[in-house]
């Protein structure tokens, strides 16, 4: 998969996209992550990709041109009009990244993860001109409720959630299957019905983890982790995770 970075701070990725998961599979080719320096498609002598706002208002906003320009040049065709998006071809995503996008999440995370190319946009200032979310970029993303001073970080957490999902990028598969997120607990007691009152989440959180000391400061671990009895350890973490998941986020409990 070929994720395309298009920003005017190149140098913020240089640490962030080379560790770990993401390092190794940048490695061993599963992804190719290029960062493109939105300066460089520019036709001023100045290089200028911000503007002041029409109608008034604090701050700068990046100016479309240099942005569609850059695509248009990636993926080898002419954007922005009727129809053009569509043309695109549905293995293909261009994604503004935008406090005011939709909320980004495990599922969002899925459903790239079967693309073979994501473009992402990171904005800056006061944010990207519209026209580059109406015309150009085919969704907008929000990473969660908070506003940032850019879409770098944003950028990097897609490319890190997305990555870990793509086959071979972690080392064992099933460590992706039972994470946060990543489904009902299908197969587990929370499917068997140890819900009780007969409400289910939407999806669990993970299961809490322990690793030796079997004691530290006092703190046992729970001692059926170390019983050795699958069928009750596995019981024990549908149940703790049912729990974490009410107490730290009723919200996804229908
Ligand atoms: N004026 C905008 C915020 C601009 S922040 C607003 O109120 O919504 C500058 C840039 O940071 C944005 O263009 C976007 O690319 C990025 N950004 C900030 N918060 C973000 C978030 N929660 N998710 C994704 N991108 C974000």
């Amino acid at each position: 998969m070929r994720f395309d970075l298009i920003t005017i701070f190149p140098e913020f990725f240089a640490g962030p996209l080379e560790h770990g998961i993401v390092r190794r599979a940048r490695e061993a080719g599963i992804v190719q992550i290029q960062v493109q320096d939105l300066r460089e498609f520019t036709k001023d002598r100045h290089k200028t990709v911000d503007d002041r706002p029409f109608g008034g208002g604090e701050g700068m906003v990046l100016k479309p041109e240099p942005l569609f320009e850059a695509v248009e040049k990636l993926l080898g065709c002419g954007m922005g009009e009727a129809g053009n998006k569509t043309a695109l071809g549905a293995e293909t995503a261009i994604v503004l990244m935008s406090a005011a996008g939709r909320l980004f999440t495990q599922e969002t995370s899925r459903r790239y993860a079967k693309l073979e190319r994501l473009v992402l946009i990171c904005g800056r200032y006061e944010g990207v001109d519209e026209r580059v979310a109406e015309h150009l970029a085919t969704e907008e993303i929000s990473v969660g409720d908070y506003v940032l001073s850019g879409g770098e970080l944003p950028a990097a957490i897609v490319v890190d959630a997305v990555t870990r999902l793509l086959p071979g990028a972690v080392g064992n598969e099933a460590s992706t299957q039972n994470e946060s997120f990543s489904g009902r607990g299908e197969g587990t007691d929370l499917d068997r019905g140890v819900v009780e009152g007969g409400r289910r989440p939407r999806t669990l959180l993970d299961f809490p983890h322990y690793t030796r000391p079997a004691e530290y400061r006092g703190w046992k671990v729970p001692e059926v982790l170390i019983g050795g009895n699958h069928a009750e350890v596995a019981k024990w973490r549908s149940k703790q995770a049912l729990e974490k998941t009410r107490r730290n986020r009723p919200d996804l409990f229908e």
